[in-house]
């Protein structure tokens, strides 16, 4: 932020605080209809999940109408030109004051957009970034392949030129919200001959084209927020390339930064909303006064606010040699956070965890319980963070290759 007439984050709290009251009877209309409704870990998109996703986009239109969804993006894209700090400014205001969650747009606003707005063309940007920011459009990551989730580089979905077009042929598979999804943000090959990192390059694919078939995957929380996504024949025109052609691999690096320093963020799972209704649970079911549980509770602060403060060093703290890494580290606390939370809600919930006996939010917490594993493996697993600390961070050898196998993750 180079923008010396900025407002403070203070002086930013209060302007966003006063639209948002103004328009905090509907939130707060919309927060008790969730109220004994689910807290998730991760996206499920379980049963009753249309009106979350109305409620997400609606309140994010009203944001953007106002100049309140993207602080910190491009002032000619709908962003305000500000901190980070701003944008958790806004985060913490609309959990303080109950407005939904907006989990659903995740992809669409932490993974696809920051790639296009560092790495698009003008006419890209100008196109699909107010939709996006508006959730006029939702947005999916197609990343991830039958044989490519770690070994990124080997993604074996092909790309061939054709005219002003490209052709695109292969599979995608755990790709979250592709069935809401208008746009996937697609790594591909376009060069089978290159060394495999230089041969890729990144497209933004229409999800209603033809030749694309996206199947639902169910889950175990019952929900199915997953897809498998094909790609049979489908026309991609040349101008939704995103970077240069050869090379995806840099494009996918800004988008998986930016989902692992966005989960350990206000906005991902260890969110003040879902703080909130923990401290709620805790108390309610007057769980300190049980000795383990106690310890339990002190274990899960320690595990928030060692992720807190973490997230909150400058820049520089990380120059001991951890600066490039610093999204792994935060991505693994935040991880172990989640973890803390769903054993301590899980604990002092006991069977009521899983079976709905109509007591005030209890059952609410089933799909957190349920969801917490699957984040360590989202946005690349644990042993790979681990992989990248110890590599870039710390500066020791590449781990000797599993059998088959090769890690390109970034
Ligand atoms: C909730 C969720 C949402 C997701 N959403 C999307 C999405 O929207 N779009 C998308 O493209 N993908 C998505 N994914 C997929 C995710 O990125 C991959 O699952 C992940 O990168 C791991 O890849 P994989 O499943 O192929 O596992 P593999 O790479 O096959 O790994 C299997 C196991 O081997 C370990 N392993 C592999 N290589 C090494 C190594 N070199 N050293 C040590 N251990 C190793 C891994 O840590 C893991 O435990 C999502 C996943 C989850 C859980």
């Amino acid at each position: 932020m180079n923008n010396p007439s900025a407002p403070s984050p203070e002086a930013f709290r209060e302007e966003a605080g006063a639209f948002l009251r103004s328009i905090a009877a509907e939130g707060a209309r919309e927060a008790d209809q969730r109220e004994s409704d689910r807290i998730a870990a991760v996206e499920e998109l379980g049963e009753g999940h249309e009106l979350q996703v109305k409620q997400a986009r609606e309140l994010q239109a009203r944001l953007f109408d106002a100049g309140f969804a993207w602080p910190s993006g491009p002032p000619d894209c709908g962003g305000r030109g500000l901190s980070r700090e701003h944008d958790q400014v806004l985060d913490d205001l609309l959990a303080e004051l109950g407005f939904p969650s907006r989990e659903v747009l995740f992809v669409g606003l932490h993974i696809v957009a920051p790639a296009i707005d560092r790495h698009g063309s003008p006419s890209l940007r100008s196109r699909t970034l107010p939709a996006l920011m508006r959730a006029d459009i939702i947005g999916c990551q197609l990343f991830s392949e039958p044989s490519a989730g770690s070994d990124l580089a080997g993604v074996a979905t092909r790309a061939v030129r054709d005219g002003a077009d490209w052709i695109l042929t292969g599979q995608k598979v755990w790709t979250s919200m592709g069935h809401l999804a208008d746009v996937g943000e697609a790594l591909v090959r376009t060069d089978p001959d290159a060394p495999k990192h230089e041969g890729l390059s990144m497209f933004l694919v229409d999800m209603r084209a033809p030749g694309v078939t996206v199947r639902p995957i169910r889950q175990m929380t019952g929900g199915a927020a997953f897809n498998e996504v094909f790609l049979d024949g489908v026309r991609v025109p040349d101008a939704n390339r995103i970077g240069a052609v050869g090379e995806g691999w840099r494009v996918a690096a800004t988008s998986l930064g930016s989902e692992r320093d966005s989960m350990s963020g206000d906005d991902g799972p260890v969110s003040p909303y879902v703080l909130q209704r923990l401290a709620a649970l805790v108390t309610r079911l007057d769980a300190v006064a049980d000795p383990v549980h106690r310890q339990e509770i002190a274990r899960t602060v320690a595990s928030i606010v060692a992720m807190r403060a973490a997230a909150e060093l400058p820049d520089g703290s990380w120059s001991h040699g951890l600066g490039p890494v610093s999204g792994s580290v935060l991505k693994l606390l935040m991880t172990r956070a989640v973890d803390r939370i769903a054993e301590l809600a899980g604990s002092v919930l006991g069977e009521r965890a899983f079976t709905d006996d109509g007591g005030w939010d209890t059952y609410a917490w089933s799909e957190f319980v349920l969801g917490a594993p699957a984040l360590h493996i989202a946005g690349g697993t644990d042993e790979i963070q681990l992989n990248i600390i110890a590599q870039r961070g710390l500066g020791l050898p590449r781990p000797p290759k599993p059998a088959g196998r090769e890690t390109t993750r970034k």
